[in-house]
């Protein structure tokens, strides 16, 4: 899966389900608390405030003197002001004078200004209901920048221990692609990192087993050479005749595979390549056209002059035909010319060669390019093949530094496209 691929799900991303279970559980902790606060502490607090003022109104009603009124405002908290034709006086400083209420100044939640007998007129403040109103505030934001921290830290925390995934995620990607010497770090001590750990064995393990199956090619190979150069000097021998003829003609072939694994081993990583700069279109054309008369026909389509790229031009030869002579042999001789297309773009050259043949079943595009893969062991076996020819085209092309893949067409027919970087 590509990072596009990888993005475009975000709706499957193990990250973005984290996280909104982790918003859904904030965002209910907020109804819960904001709930709390509204039913219960809200209600509550007003019962106490109603009661509270019908406390004040029974006390100015009673008319206490100084006295009485700092006696009862020391026990239940309270701030008392008393102003009357008897003059003015208050339990504690910090009241504000009628005066100065009636202009504006002064006013508070927690107080209360009620009629006294005899003309006076008290004024009762509650500083607790104050206090807990403030609180209350407090409370509410406090527990919203902890809500908000909660949930970056929470964001912060996923992000950072998800990371590994994403690691891991790519690891496979650049396996399947056919890397082979991929490491995912694996730092942290948790599952991820057991699981990092086990995929860079795994790694480990498929490469051993890749290089120890080229390993043991390339020993047959060479151990076969030499009974083969022997059975072809006891050939000779023999007196000429049918048995004769085939027998040769099964060394031919096995020598001839023989040759190609050699070259398959001789190809990796770059070795057996003879650079020179050169133009690609003459030589794609003359390739392509060397193949005009065979049915269904070859066609050469470019739009460039010429294209200038450092290869190895006799290797380059070789992919094309590989690739027309698959093409022509898998193709009917009703089908539509085989196509071969070079362009360039920025530092990228790309040649596609196009059948209108049966395709490859979508299970083999992935294997095609394996040694001695064949799609139809009976079909390829029947057109001469044995597998190896598309595994030496990709050495080929991956010792230029490019890449070829196969992809069906719609309705029908296959295309090869290779992928050539302009310099090495
Ligand atoms: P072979 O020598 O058997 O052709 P290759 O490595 O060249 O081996 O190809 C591997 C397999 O890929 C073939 O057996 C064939 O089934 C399939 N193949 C290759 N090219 C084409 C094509 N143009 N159309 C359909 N199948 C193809």
């Amino acid at each position: 899966m590509s990072e596009r691929t990888l993005r475009g799900a975000w709706h499957r991303s193990i990250f973005v389900k984290l996280l909104a279970i982790m918003l859904a559980t904030a965002v209910s902790l907020v109804f819960f608390v904001a709930g709390f606060f509204a039913f219960f502490l809200g209600p509550n607090m007003s019962m106490s405030s109603g009661l509270f003022v019908e406390y004040a109104r029974t006390l100015a009603d009673s008319g206490p003197d100084l006295r009485t009124a700092t006696r009862i405002a020391e026990r239940l908290d309270l701030q008392i002001r008393y102003e009357g034709p008897e003059g003015s006086w208050e339990t504690a400083p910090g009241l504000p004078s009628l005066r100065e209420l009636a202009a504006g100044h002064g006013r508070r939640r927690d107080l209360i200004v009620a009629p006294g007998p005899r003309g006076g007129t008290y004024l009762i403040a509650w500083p607790s209901v104050q206090r807990l109103h403030t609180a209350h505030n407090r409370l509410l934001w406090l527990l919203h920048v902890m809500m908000a921290g909660i949930i970056l830290a929470a964001y912060l925390t996923l992000r950072h221990s998800l990371r590994p995934l994403r690691a891991l995620h790519d690891g496979v990607a650049r396996l399947s692609e056919g890397e082979l010497d991929v490491v995912v770090p694996s730092r942290t001590r948790d599952e991820f990192g057991a699981l990092a750990a086990a995929f860079n064995q795994m790694v480990r393990r498929i490469s051993e087993m890749i290089r120890a199956r080229d390993q043991l090619l390339l020993d047959v190979s060479h151990e076969l050479r030499s009974p083969l150069t022997r059975m072809k000097v006891a050939l000779e021998l023999l007196p000429a005749g049918d048995k004769r003829q085939r027998i040769a003609a099964d060394v031919a072939e096995m020598e001839a595979m023989i040759t190609e694994l050699l070259e398959l081993e001789r190809l990796r990583e770059g070795r057996g390549l003879r650079r020179e700069r050169r133009d690609l279109v003459p030589l794609l054309r003359e390739v392509t056209e060397s193949f005009q008369d065979r049915s269904p026909g070859a066609r050469f389509v470019t739009t460039a002059a010429e294209i200038q790229a450092e290869v190895d031009g006799d290797k380059i030869r070789a992919v094309l035909r590989n690739l027309l002579e698959n093409a022509v042999k898998y193709s009917l001789s009703d089908n539509l010319p085989i196509v071969v297309a070079v362009q360039e773009d920025e530092g990228e050259i790309t040649i596609r060669v196009t059948d209108d043949g049966p395709g490859i079943p979508e299970a083999d595009l992935a294997n095609l390019f394996e040694p001695f893969y064949r799609v139809d062991r009976s079909r390829s076996k029947k057109s001469g093949g044995y597998g190896l020819g598309l595994s030496i085209c990709k050495r080929i092309v991956e010792a230029h530094g490019g890449s070829i893949v196969a992809a069906n067409d719609i309705p029908r027919g296959a295309t090869f496209t290779l992928t050539l970087p302009k310099s090495p």
